[in-house]
């Protein structure tokens, strides 16, 4: 295997994904000539990527070396192999996201829903979704109509929608137990996640650029978390996520998907978080545009008012254990966070 030539040293990339998992980060490898503790800088930038390497054919087949080991050179002037772990991808993760903030004493909480899920959950929640619609509008094609919680259960706003005001207040609260319970009959097969970000509020003209940082950290931290679950089961994560807003307001996103096929591969981190693999940039589709996104709304709405129901010590409009079980995760520093598995968010996780 050719050895890589060292390059320019350069910052880490700020728009890749930087959140390594505690496991990467805990990793050492011991100098078996002065016993040193050794780790290499995840994010020097290398001259040739990482990943596959084709080799000569052989018997007219293409073949390839994958690089197991990393080696390191210790400050006693000793080689030392530091692992890899990659792993080849055999099926899709199916990841699908939507996020619903709130201000709550002094502080900008983010709230971020990923609903995932390999084909078979995936279908059979789609499918599920569908029946539910047809069961409270009979009459009108549930496919021609996007379930947008925000709207719904505003009583001003529910009467202006041609479908939305056939609900009334009570079916509606009806609707939205039956979404939840869609998710957590299915919990043990699924790959629910959620983040909470957040930050204190600051000066008013600061606030746009503060919630900016706050969604681009919480999208990293958990898309790095999907990457790296997923492909250490040989599954390849697939995401769609919600562009409600402009486009223009997801630029880290933008320019992660450059760097994912340009950049990325050529840091040790990237190899890490994705077990030797080149991952798809996430797709930006429209709203509600598949019945997961639809689900990822409900949830990240209802998330959002639970916690702040909840700061305020007064109920949520559903309590959060009726989605079943997710990984909760919330932003601990900079680039590092928390998660629990569970059917509560920690009450730590919000102001
Ligand atoms: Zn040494």
């Amino acid at each position: 295997m050719p050895k890589k030539k060292q390059k320019k040293q350069k910052n880490r990339p700020q728009s890749g994904p930087p959140f390594l998992p505690d496991e990467v980060l805990s990793k050492f490898v011991d100098c078996p000539k002065c016993g040193a503790s050794l780790q290499p800088d995840f994010w020097r930038e290398f001259d040739e990527p990482f990943g596959p390497i084709e080799l000569k054919p052989r018997d007219g087949q293409r073949m390839f070396a994958v690089q197991q080991t990393f080696t390191l050179t210790c400050q006693c002037e000793t080689k030392v192999e530091y692992p890899l772990d990659p792993r080849t991808l055999e099926h899709p993760v199916y990841f699908f996201g939507d996020e619903a903030d709130r201000h709550l004493k002094g502080y900008y909480l983010h709230s971020y829903t990923l609903i995932g899920g390999t084909s078979g959950p995936v279908q059979d929640m789609c499918d599920d979704i569908e029946a539910l619609k047809r069961k409270y509008i009979p009459d009108i094609d549930p496919r021609t109509w996007r379930i947008h919680v925000k709207d719904m259960v505003s009583g001003k706003r529910r009467v202006q929608n041609a479908i939305y005001k056939r609900f009334s207040r009570e079916s509606i609260v009806e609707f939205f137990e039956e979404c939840a319970h869609i998710l957590s009959q299915r919990d043990k097969y699924t790959w629910n996640m959620h983040i909470t970000a957040p930050a204190k509020e600051g000066a008013k003209k600061e606030r746009g650029k503060i919630e900016k940082v706050v969604r681009a950290t919480a999208h990293k931290a958990l898309l790095s978390q999907c990457i790296y679950q997923a492909t250490k089961q040989s599954l390849n994560p697939q995401f769609t996520l919600d562009a409600g807003k402009d486009i223009k307001t997801f630029p880290h996103i933008e320019s992660w998907s450059f760097d994912t096929h340009n950049e990325s591969q050529f840091y040790l981190g990237f190899e890490l978080l994705s077990h030797g693999n080149s991952i798809a940039a996430p797709e930006l589709v429209k709203p509600g545009s598949h019945p997961c996104l639809e689900l990822a709304d409900v949830h990240a709405f209802f998330a959002a008012n639970w916690m702040f129901k909840t700061s305020k010590g007064e109920r949520g409009l559903m309590d959060i254990n009726k989605f079943g079980e997710f990984k909760y995760l919330m932003i601990r520093d900079g680039n590092r966070c928390d998660y629990h598995r569970g059917t509560e968010i920690p009450r730590h996780y919000f102001p």
